[in-house]
């Protein structure tokens, strides 16, 4: 989460949380301890409740999840109740906004994590009737402010996380060739001059009932207006021109409501506005189309996987959702001896080999895996979330896969294949290119080792022997 946007949460809720530890000290000295031997029950309880609710249930037979889920609610107990208020406003806080972020960062869906904050706060309150009556009150209403002040931040902190990554995710999904967005942005120049010629056509005819400009339609209704809002920016993200754009835009539709109310008469100097700023508009629009065309292409040509230019926005996603505590493996690929098929068979037959091992490798990993071509005859593959041992299975099978299935040639005959592989687990480092790597070095040791297998990295020899 942006450092600023932290700041203002935390001061938001500080003197909240302040006035509720300080009024509460008596109430907590009790709490503390009945909280701390009731721990597990309260873990228990919150559990239960969670899976009375469908989809809940569902999520919490992962096995991962459940065991992680236990220890965190544990975790959060033993935090939030600890000592007379032992840590400092900050300290709370912000983990409390962490609480969101990685949930977030796991996907956990933001009605499921509400809902398991409200059977915490249930479980706990629950607890309350072991205490001395004169308690209870104040114990019920301690719990259920500090409840609410956790979830405002922790809610809060997980959208700004989620919005992140979903818009990041968007971008990636939305991965168009750039000249289809030529294309579009041509499409949307005829669209835009179709929409100004309506305009003055309505505006004759407006002057020739002696209506003025009532006829006239906005800019921001049209299929330009529209596309410019809602489509354009996950396009085109963070772009300046676009940003200009979008402002003519907003200018012709002010000229367009003032044609509208003046009359008639006195319309000349609105229309000639008018005129300036949808030139202008025209202008950005080619503009931005020689924007995308300068972009380079990010997907390779020859075999449509993504390309390095990629592997920044994909990488950062998988490193910053790795903080989240879930791991990732990156495996690298790299045919064995594939000079010796061009050089045997011709460079024709060598793209077709790589196109068709790209089509292979696409189809073997899941939906949620990166594919990537990373050089001439190396591949890297992002698997998201997995431990040690399914990376290497993965790269195991795709191994295995090559291995088994040669490659036919129109003419009937086969060019036996194979690949070395290096496997590297995330380790919470700061910049993927040392995963990278690491991979990269265990790569190394498997053609070293005599190629046609999978070595991982900092894992000794663990490696699969030469099967052929
Ligand atoms: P090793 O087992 O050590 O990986 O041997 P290798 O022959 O695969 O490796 P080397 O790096 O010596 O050669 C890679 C070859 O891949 C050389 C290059 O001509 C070929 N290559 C790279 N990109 C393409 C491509 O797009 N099309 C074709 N046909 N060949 C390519
Ligand atoms: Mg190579
Ligand atoms: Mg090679």
């Amino acid at each position: 989460m942006a450092e600023k946007s932290f700041q203002s949460l935390i001061d938001c809720h500080r003197r909240e949380l302040l006035q509720l530890w300080q009024r509460n000290v008596d109430v907590f000295a009790v709490l503390e301890p009945l909280l701390k031997r009731h721990g597990e029950a309260i873990v228990d309880g919150f559990y239960r409740r969670l899976q009375k609710h469908p989809q809940a249930a569902a999520f919490l037979a992962e096995e991962m999840i459940d065991r992680r889920l236990r220890q965190g609610v544990a975790a959060w107990l033993s935090f939030t109740f600890h000592g007379a208020h032992a840590q400092t406003v900050e300290e709370f806080l912000e983990y409390q906004a962490r609480l969101g972020q990685m949930h977030a960062d796991i996907d956990v869906p933001l009605n499921l994590f509400l809902l398991g904050l409200r059977a915490l706060k249930a479980e706990l309150i629950d607890k309350v009737e072991l205490l001395e009556p004169r308690y209870h009150k104040r114990a019920i209403l301690y719990i259920d402010g500090l409840l609410d002040l956790v979830l405002a931040i922790a809610a809060e902190s997980y959208s700004e996380e989620h919005g992140e990554m979903i818009s990041e995710l968007q971008r990636l999904r939305m991965s168009i060739p750039p000249e289809n967005l030529q294309l579009v942005c041509e499409q949307m120049r005829n669209r835009l001059l179709r929409w100004y010629a309506e305009q003055l056509a309505a505006l004759h005819q407006g002057m020739l009932r002696n209506e003025g400009g009532h006829g006239l339609a906005p800019l921001r209704e049209s299929e330009v207006g529209l596309w410019l809002e809602h489509k354009a920016p996950l396009l085109f993200p963070e772009n300046d021109t676009l940003e200009k754009l979008r402002q003519a835009c907003r200018e012709i539709d002010r000229q367009i409501d003032r044609i509208g109310r003046i009359r008639f008469r006195d319309a000349g100097r609105t229309v000639a506005r008018l005129e300036e700023e949808m030139k202008k508009a025209d202008w950005l629009l080619v503009e931005l189309g020689r924007e995308v065309a300068e972009m380079e292409g990010r997907t390779d040509p020859l075999t449509q996987l993504f390309n390095r230019r990629h592997l920044n926005t994909v990488m950062n996603f998988g490193n910053r959702r790795a903080r989240g505590g879930r791991q990732y493996a990156v495996i690298l690929l790299d045919i064995d001896h594939f000079k010796q098929i061009n050089d045997t068979y011709g460079h024709d037959v060598g793209d077709q080999v790589l196109k068709w091992f790209a089509d292979l490798l696409g189809e073997k990993v899941r939906s949620s895996d990166f594919v990537f071509r990373y050089g001439g005859e190396e591949f890297l593959i992002l698997l998201p979330a997995v431990q040690a041992s399914t990376a290497f299975s993965v790269a195991e099978k795709l191994r295995w896969e090559l291995e088994k299935t040669p490659f036919r040639l129109p003419d009937g005959s086969h060019i036996s294949l194979t690949v070395s592989c290096g496997i590297a687990m995330s380790g919470g480092e700061w910049h993927y290119e040392r995963v990278i790597k690491r991979a990269d070095q265990a790569l190394y040791r498997a053609k070293h080792l005599g190629r046609n297998r999978c070595v991982m990295a900092d894992a000794g020899d663990r490696n699969t022997p030469r099967s052929s």
